[in-house]
């Protein structure tokens, strides 16, 4: 769940990995250190902390080394400190490493290396791989560059669990060699040189031209040349992939976050999403489906599943998969789904959502459906990522490069997605024309209606200043409303810190009800016209109770509540992605008024490829 980068070329080696570990600090952030190779010796500066800490520490700027590696770290084994920072080193200084994901089988291999005289320094689960690297590379039998990577490789054949690494060696000064297992990396090559980095958009403005490992490649890597290579030691050639974004979409564009900046591309990220998908009077073009009327007339059942942002994404699929599909569909949580024995067959469609395409549950998941004998189709905006590699059929969301950790534009564009995906679906089956053909107008209106919502964004603001030091707050929905209310809620606790809950409207009363006393804040999701009536009662039950009011709707009422945020009215099913842009805003101006790190809030990673 960290970030790593490397380099080697002509330049010197410390900006460029400083630079590229800036970009992916939204990766992980509590530590971060590169190493150079310098006359055949290795130097490396590491500490806790922000990258902008690393870049100020004293003499970083004297390593001069033309090749290097860069990390920045999410904990899992070993708290923050400069110890248990990366790169590792083995115990002769000879190998250090970058790693990214976990070794579950690290205290055996520990016991292992103590019992061949090695030593540890950190807390970490990586530095058992240095030392084995080491301990592989002084009893080979192999000279050369084949030592070297044999000795890689054979390591890596003791691991368990996930890693992206580099690693370099002071015996190799020119050479370094990278693998990944179930951990993203990439390799961007350039004129005698390379860029390695666990995302394209890092090094995105030194690019185009990409190699995306799969599991268990070796490259083994020089200026101006890569050699891949099979865990039998065998060479291979790889394909490489011209990558057509600009890399300004990785940049802020002037917004003071990428949070701010992700919610206002939302009209551009839809209007990308939809594409050349669907038009009026045509059916829509999904060429990377081939599903057909006959398969969807034999599956009895739609499965969704996906973590976090995208679950929610999925919860509103649901709805529109039963309304417009007429196919009874189920939602639920990767990390669920995974350990239980879940009834899917061949029968089964199932759905994988997430937005890096490396979640590792999401990806654990697909593969326990694969194994089951359902199709599988995967969602993601990362093209290439890993879970493109393992599903039957891959959809793209084209919501451009996202950085800050809370989604948002990648959520309102899986939902229109999986809404194009339904039509697709009904229009093979021969059903429902007229409601896809209204379904179709309303989302192709979505990016002008985003547009507007955007216009004005006093009162969210002003409404964020009068209870950001709230501690508790309730949002509620009917139906999809519901689905929103939980996505509002998330994205609350996750970038301000505010103890939130989501409730069906109707089901408060069951308990929740319970806390409501003077001045807790209430937020109300409302869009769908037969609904208003029951759910202003919900909303008046709170008030009565002393709850300040945030209602978002599309619907006309009295105004008798605090604050009324007016979205476009649009098909219900479409709904979340106009409703949702209040909510997201909302959260975003009470973590700004709590001087909160909005981008990078803490505990959490933007691509979660720990389970
Ligand atoms: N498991 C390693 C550690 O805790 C790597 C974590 C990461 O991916 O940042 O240091």
């Amino acid at each position: 769940m960290c970030g790593i980068v490397g380099y080697i070329g002509n330049k010197k080696a410390e900006p460029i990995l400083l630079n590229g570990l800036s970009r992916l600090e939204y990766r992980g952030y509590d530590s971060a250190g590169i190493a150079t190779i310098e006359n055949t010796a290795i130097k490396t500066i590491k500490n806790k902390g922000r990258v902008a800490e690393l870049a100020s520490m004293p003499n970083i700027d004297k390593l001069n080394g033309t090749i290097g590696i860069g990390h920045t770290r999410w904990a899992t084994h070993g708290r923050p400190s400069s110890e248990n920072s990366h790169p590792h080193m083995d115990n002769s200084n000879k190998f250090a490493v970058v790693h990214n994901g976990i070794i579950e089988n690290y205290a055996d291999l520990r016991d292992f290396l103590k019992s061949h005289n090695y030593f540890f320094l950190s807390e970490t689960d990586t530095e058992v791989i240095p030392n084995l690297i080491h301990f592989h590379y002084i009893n080979s039998k192999f000279e050369g560059e084949k030592r070297f990577l044999k000795a890689v490789i054979d390591t890596c054949k003791m691991l368990k669990g996930s890693f992206a690494l580099e690693i370099i060696c002071s015996d190799f000064p020119d050479n370094m060699v990278v693998v990944r297992k179930d951990s993203p990396l990439v390799i961007g090559k350039g004129k005698d040189e390379c860029y390695i980095s666990s995302d394209i958009p890092a090094i995105l403005s030194f690019t185009k031209d990409f190699y995306l490992l799969n599991n268990f490649e070796y490259a083994y890597i020089s200026r101006n040349n890569i050699k891949f290579f099979e865990n039998d030691l065998k060479e291979f050639n790889k394909e490489i992939n011209n990558i057509t974004w600009d890399a300004g979409a990785a940049e802020k564009d002037g917004y003071p976050d990428f949070m701010l900046k992700e919610i206002n591309e939302q009209p551009k990220s839809i209007r990308e999403t939809i594409g050349s998908r669907i038009s009026l009077n045509k059916p829509t073009v999904l060429d990377e489906i081939d599903l057909d009327k006959k398969y969807l007339s034999s599956i009895n059942k739609i499965c969704i599943v996906a973590c976090g942002t995208a679950m929610h994404a999925g919860l509103a699929g649901k709805y529109i998969f039963e309304a417009i599909c007429e196919i009874p569909a189920e939602v639920e949580a990767a990390s669920e789904f995974r350990y239980r024995n879940p009834i899917i067959n061949e029968k089964t469609l199932c759905i994988f959502i997430t937005q890096s395409g490396e979640t590792a549950d999401t990806i654990a998941a697909l593969n326990l459906a694969k194994s089951k004998g359902a199709k599988t189709i995967a969602i993601s905006n990362v093209i290439g990522s890993s879970i493109t590699r393992e599903a039957d059929y891959t959809l793209y969301t084209h919501a451009g490069p996202e950085i800050a950790v809370a989604s948002t534009k990648a959520y309102t564009s899986q939902i229109v997605l999986l809404a194009i995906l339904a039509i697709n679906f009904a229009e093979k089956l021969g059903i429902n024309s007229e409601k896809i053909a209204e379904l179709k107008d309303d989302i192709l209106k979505l990016p002008s209606q985003i547009e507007e919502v955007l216009k004005d964004t006093s009162k969210i603001k002003e409404f964020a200043n009068k209870i950001y030091k709230e501690k508790d707050v309730f949002y509620i929905g009917r139906g999809i409303d519901y689905t929103v209310a939980l996505e509002g809620s998330l994205k609350l606790k996750e970038i301000s810190y505010v103890h939130s809950e989501a409730y069906p409207s109707g089901e408060l009363k069951h308990g929740a009800i319970a806390l409501i006393e003077n001045g807790v804040t209430l937020v109300s999701i409302l869009t769908n016209r037969l609904l208003v009536e029951k759910s202003i009662s919900n909303i008046q039950e709170v008030v009565t109770r002393g709850a300040k009011t945030f209602i978002v709707t599309n619907q006309d009422f009295d105004n008798k509540f605090d604050v009324i945020i007016r979205v476009p009215k649009t098909n219900t099913l479409i709904a979340p992605v106009l409703s949702v842009i209040p909510l997201q805003l909302l959260a975003y101006y009470i973590s700004k008024e709590k001087g909160l790190d909005v981008d990078k809030p803490r505990n959490l990673a933007k691509s979660v490829t720990v389970e």
